[in-house]
């Protein structure tokens, strides 16, 4: 296929960039996790520089609350109910008609992720969840493409490029470039905090500017990756806080020498294969489902949890369990949540959407 190159001009002026860089671009497709905040200033950015193919996956559809930080949407999209995937692709059509996207509509889990990311050279991360940023990395690893973590809520935000450690047929792993792998996310975050530990956008909130920032770093490695400037990519771990005024860089090469990672170094694949993560079960006849973690480490902090959610309604809390009330999309979920991680969602039979309730209000 030939294009006209002359919109990509600036960029091709870069060193390590040019028509070959290009080109290389034009040929490459990425798969976008998630079209919220960080998904819309990846996919944005990407479809501006020509990545030949944009797969976007996302479940959600958009709120009014989505707007302030959510940068490919607008009241239009809010009033026609479109979802998030579908109403980027939309956007994405006028920016650049060069690119195909493909929107998919869906919960990203271990059943469907090696299919919707087929033929991707690239996986990056616009995840809202520890479970399936585990995932994504396993099949990362698993398939020898690289994944590009993000992750921002409040002021602050990290970011890295995982490039996994296989075989010396991919270009980063081969020995006469000097073996450029990388840690895996797993290596750097052995596994995820308890239900309930962690701040999410929903509870405790998130600025725009510490998702772009995240946003544009994860852009940049994606570049660097497909147009093949391998030794370009950052080494660190980002991690900034934008009240704090702190942007550092964490040394984490080693983690992959020192540690033990289940994944990148033994090569088991836990979360791809269905034997770690959550289970949700659709309870029959009483309009709810019930999530429960395959593997639970540590309990469940209710009352560090209920003094975050009591920002959003009631909260009732005892030594057992929490209740409350969310409202998402002019629907009313109830959500109860157990010490040991199980939580029962009320109010939809939809696995799918159970799982974005519990990650944005009890976060994983
Ligand atoms: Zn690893």
């Amino acid at each position: 296929m030939s294009h006209d190159l002359s919109r990509y001009h600036r960029q091709m002026l870069l060193p390590g960039f040019g028509e070959e860089g290009q080109r290389r671009l034009l040929e490459s497709s990425a798969v976008i996790l998630g079209c919220g905040a960080l998904g819309c200033v990846v996919a944005d950015i990407l479809a501006r520089a020509g990545v030949g193919h944009l797969i976007l996956i996302d479940r959600d559809f958009i709120e009014m609350t989505n707007l302030q930080r959510q940068v490919l949407f607008d009241e239009r999209d809010v009033l026609d109910a479109i979802p998030k995937a579908e109403a980027a692709k939309r956007r994405i059509a006028n920016i650049n008609s060069d690119v195909r996207v493909t929107a998919i509509v869906d919960d990203i889990n271990h059943t469907n992720i090696e299919r919707y990311a087929q033929g991707a050279d690239i996986l990056v991360d616009g995840l809202d969840n520890f479970e399936t940023r585990y995932l994504a990395n396993d099949l990362a690893v698993e398939s020898g493409r690289p994944y590009v973590y993000g992750a921002a809520v409040g002021t602050t935000g990290m970011a890295f490029a995982v490039m996994p450690h296989c075989s010396g047929d991919r270009p980063w792993a081969s020995t006469d470039a000097g073996n450029l792998a990388t840690p895996c996310f797993r290596c750097l975050f052995e596994e995820a905090p308890p239900p309930g530990s962690s701040a999410t956008c929903d509870t405790v909130g998130v600025i725009a500017p510490a998702v772009a920032i995240v946003a544009n770093f994860q852009s940049a490695e994606a570049l660097k990756i497909l147009t093949g400037n391998y030794q370009h990519v950052n080494r660190c771990l980002l991690n900034i806080d934008l009240w704090a005024n702190e942007f550092m860089q964490l040394k984490v090469s080693n983690a992959y020498e020192k540690g033990d990672c289940p994944c990148c170094k033994h090569r088991k694949f836990e979360f791809l294969d269905g034997a770690a993560g959550s289970s949700a079960a659709t309870l029959c006849g009483r309009n709810a489902v019930q999530l429960r973690h395959k593997q639970q480490s540590g309990d469940v902090d209710l009352d560090a949890l209920a003094t975050r959610l009591r920002r959003h309604g009631e909260v009732k809390v005892n030594e057992f369990m929490l209740r409350t009330e969310i409202a998402e999309s002019h629907k009313a979920y109830e959500i109860t949540l157990f010490r040991d991680g199980r939580a029962i969602v009320k109010g939809t039979d939809d696995p799918g959407i159970a799982r974005s309730i519990y990650a944005k209000f009890v976060g994983t």
